[in-house]
């Protein structure tokens, strides 16, 4: 990452109107939560199609409860137990510090809220809730809570007794059956109203640790492009979208983060 990069980019934060970050896995990645792309990251060993949609989710832990601990065993150790890493803590400073509007994230790890971002959309929701299947009412869930409810799954499918969610899932006061308040593969995302606005209303898009494939957040930065927002990027990688960055600092998102915290201050003492 050179220097000038890291000055531009600092220069359009604290110049901006309104700034918004956009994040994806590679933000928790220094929380040791695996990215899609990596290797031996619970993707790598379960089928996300298998084990994260919508229809297929309960069927799966059902029909095959030995890997279904496996998983639960990956999702409790991977999820559970992270917690927000440097470059969650920049984030949040730069919105105490009045220059971030907002994080759209597509984390579902609930870190970004816990290092302390206030205006924060989940588009693909939390572990930190639970939601009931029939009534839509939520829950917030701690993250002992979440813990807890993992293991319970998993020893309630050590019995082999589990022949229907309802032996496995708790229940909301309406009947319902709750499960984790994540957007599965095939359901629509949330909050998108809201991201679209800040995407448009935002003149600067700062882009951390997305490979930037995953459709709609995908479009959150050509919206805001579209608009006249500057993109900045950051990512050890490049990616579907550098080409159309107007700055792209390479590196970790723990590392550059709190550098360009260092330099938005320095740069709006200057101004
Ligand atoms: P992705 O796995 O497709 O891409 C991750 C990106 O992060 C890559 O471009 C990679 O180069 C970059 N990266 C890796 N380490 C980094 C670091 N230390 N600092 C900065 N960047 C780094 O992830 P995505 O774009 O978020 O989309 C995939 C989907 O995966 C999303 O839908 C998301 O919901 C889901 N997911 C979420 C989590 C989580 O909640 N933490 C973890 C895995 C997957
Ligand atoms: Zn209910």
């Amino acid at each position: 990452m050179g220097h000038t990069d890291l000055s531009k980019a600092a220069e359009l934060i604290a110049g901006a109107e309104r700034a918004v970050a956009l994040t994806g896995a590679g933000v928790s990645a220094e929380s040791g939560i695996a990215t899609f792309r990596d290797a031996d990251g619970l993707w790598d060993r379960f089928d996300p199609e298998e084990v994260a949609t919508a229809g297929g989710w309960l069927a799966f832990l059902i029909r095959k409860p030995w890997e279904g601990m496996e998983f639960l065993r990956g999702l409790r150790d991977a999820f559970a137990e992270a917690s927000p890493n440097e470059a969650h803590a920049a984030l949040a400073s730069l919105e105490a510090e009045g220059h971030l509007g907002a994080v759209i994230t597509q984390n579902v790890d609930g870190l970004h809220r816990l290092a302390g971002n206030r205006e924060v959309v989940e588009l693909h929701g939390s572990f930190g809730r639970r939601r009931c299947s029939s009534c839509g009412c939520r829950e917030r869930v701690s993250r002992e809570g979440f813990c807890e409810e993992l293991d319970t799954m998993i020893a309630k499918l050590g019995s082999y007794m589990v022949h229907h969610p309802a032996h496995l899932l708790r229940r909301c006061e309406c009947g319902g059956l709750f499960r984790a308040d994540v957007v599965m593969f095939g359901e629509p995302v949330q909050g998108l109203g809201s991201a679209l606005e800040h995407a448009e209303g935002c003149d600067v898009m700062l882009v951390c640790g997305t490979s930037s494939v995953v459709y709609p957040a995908a479009e959150l930065p050509e919206r805001a492009k579209a608009r006249g927002a500057a993109l900045i990027e950051v990512n050890p990688q490049r990616t579907e979208l550098s080409a159309r960055c107007d700055v792209h600092l390479a590196g970790a998102a723990g590392e550059v983060l709190p550098e360009l915290v260092e330099a938005v201050r320095r740069a709006s003492v200057a101004a």
